[in-house]
């Protein structure tokens, strides 16, 4: 596996390998791999004939008071674990290769309606900093499939938007949610969990199994949401959202729509804010 920094270097073995043929999988990552990434990087393989990953802490998707600086960083242990992984080439750019302009002056891609609910609503700018820096990667690298994951469903669809608009030649693929044992979603943030908080921590899935069997048996999809939301509240967290959607737009269901739903949360337990999200057929 070979690593790099530099964009131009990116490029010339990327082109190397079109030129001989290969398709070229992306996963792009902030690091900190967990085997719900080794699982894309898997995805991408099975996929691709080359995989690259890339492992850049965005600046631009965390808010002013969110956890950029203290963001777990470990290229080292990343580094073996995407050798095992049979990654080809690893994608560590600095923060100026990918902002040339500045962070203040930084193009900023928006993507409206499926950006603006939920984890738009709750963490302003987020999704502009995540479809401005796919936007980039994707102009980088210029894959022929990226991998993202399920667990971070609304950025899945965010980032199929974005292709979508700007006609990108990249098919986009979804790999599935990797959990702990106990149901906990895979996640960097985990590790900020103390002993008590981790013990807390699988209700939240245990909180959208509750929400499919609830809708299930038919009960309306208000009432489902709101005891989602005091379920959480009696386990510990501090809920943002437990709803229930449509999985294809993030829109508010019909009334009697059954089919494609998907039950959505987020919630902080302390100061460590959990996402997850299940299907509901
Ligand atoms: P991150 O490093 O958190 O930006 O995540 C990089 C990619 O890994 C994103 O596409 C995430 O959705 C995906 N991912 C993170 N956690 C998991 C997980 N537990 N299972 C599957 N994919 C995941």
């Amino acid at each position: 596996m070979r690593t790099v920094a530099d964009v131009r270097a990116l490029r010339a073995s990327i082109q190397a390998w079109k030129k001989d043929g290969h398709r070229i999988g992306f996963v792009p990552t902030m690091g900190n791999l967990h085997a719900g990434h080794y699982s894309l990087v898997e995805l991408a393989r099975r996929h691709a004939d080359r995989v690259v990953v890339s492992v850049f802490v965005n600046p631009t998707q965390f808010g002013p008071n969110e956890d950029y600086t203290r963001y777990p960083r470990t290229l080292a242990e990343d580094t073996v674990g995407l050798v095992d992984h049979q990654c080809d080439l690893l994608f560590v750019p600095a923060v100026d290769a990918l902002y040339p302009c500045g962070l203040e002056h930084a193009l900023r891609v928006h993507v409206p309606e499926v950006g603006d609910t939920l984890e738009g609503e709750h963490r302003p700018g987020h999704f502009d900093g995540v479809a401005t820096v796919v936007a980039k990667l994707l102009a980088m690298v210029d894959p022929d499939l990226a991998v993202f994951g399920a667990k971070d469903w609304q950025q899945l669809l965010v980032v199929r938007r974005l292709v979508r608009e700007l006609a990108l030649p990249v098919e986009i693929l979804a790999g599935p949610i990797v959990r702990e044992a106990d149901g906990l979603a895979m996640s960097s943030r985990n590790r900020y969990l103390d002993d008590d908080q981790r013990a807390r921590a699988p209700q939240l899935h245990a909180t959208l199994e509750w929400m499919r069997e609830s809708s299930r048996e038919g009960h309306a999809r208000a009432a489902v949401e709101g005891a989602a939301m005091r379920r959480l509240e009696r386990s510990g967290f501090v809920p943002d959202y437990a709803v229930v959607r449509r999985a294809v737009d993030l829109a508010t269901p019909a009334e009697g729509e059954r089919t494609g739903l998907m039950a959505l949360v987020a919630a902080r337990l302390g100061d460590t804010r959990l996402i997850d999200n299940l299907p509901l057929d």
